[in-house]
């Protein structure tokens, strides 16, 4: 189905304008179009930071911490949670300062020869081609042990040079040494050197993400 085909859209289409409410009062997100295929990604301008991650992972209410709730809730839309749901972050002078491509979710199956597997065949040429692209954050569920799932796509952005930060979500459900041990764990099950732990509960480590953002998209 074309974007263009979805109900009461049309590609291009500037649906909402929802300042953000949490820490970065100076953007102003602005939901771009749903693309599902890569002639529908939008103009390659500004910066572009994509957040991937497990269904259920908490990836939209991450994306409600960060850019505010209508974007979470355009993103959960049927017919949008497989689709790359493109939105552009503006600064207080209007102008384009960054752009976040929401993916879909991928599934709980074992996959075993590519990471588009039980994932839309659209993501890796993403992954893969996008100009602007500069940072995927990656979320894993701080209290899930690392998946097979998680481990091919951060193997497939290391082989493929691709800059990646791993946030570790809904961390605020763990105790002190609960975090310690499964944030460990996390690292060794995915091969990594930082980890990052979130909660879009509390907001805790949201102030680190946004630095993490904008030194990738500056
Ligand atoms: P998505 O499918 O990846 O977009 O995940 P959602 O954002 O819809 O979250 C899935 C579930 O996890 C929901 O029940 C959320 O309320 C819960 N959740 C998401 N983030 C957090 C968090 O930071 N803390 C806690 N305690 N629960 C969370």
């Amino acid at each position: 189905m074309s974007v263009a085909g979805m109900p009461g859209f049309a590609a291009g289409q500037h649906c909402m304008l929802k300042s953000v409410r949490f820490l970065h009062m100076r953007y102003t997100t602005q939901f771009l179009l749903s693309a599902m295929a890569p002639a529908q990604f939008p103009e390659p301008d500004a910066p572009e930071i994509a957040f991937l991650g497990r269904s259920n992972v908490g990836k939209s209410s991450l994306l409600n911490t960060l850019v505010g709730e209508k974007t979470a809730k355009v993103s959960h839309t049927p017919g949008r949670t497989r689709a790359i749901n493109f939105f552009a972050l503006y600064d207080s002078s209007r102008r384009r300062k960054l752009v976040f491509a929401d993916l879909p979710g991928y599934g709980y199956a074992k996959i075993s020869k590519s990471i588009s597997a039980g994932w839309p065949a659209f993501i890796e040429p993403y992954l893969a081609i996008r100009s602007t692209l500069k940072l995927c954050v990656c979320l894993v569920d701080s209290n899930v042990a690392a998946q097979e799932s998680d481990r091919q796509l951060i193997d497939w952005l290391r082989a493929a040079g691709s800059e990646f930060a791993v946030v570790a979500t809904k961390i605020d459900r763990l105790s002190g040494n609960e975090r310690t041990r499964n944030l460990l764990a996390l690292k060794q099950g995915l091969g990594l050197d930082e980890l990052l732990p979130v909660s879009a509960k509390t907001g805790y480590g949201v102030k680190e993400l946004w630095a993490r953002i904008e030194a990738a998209g500056g």
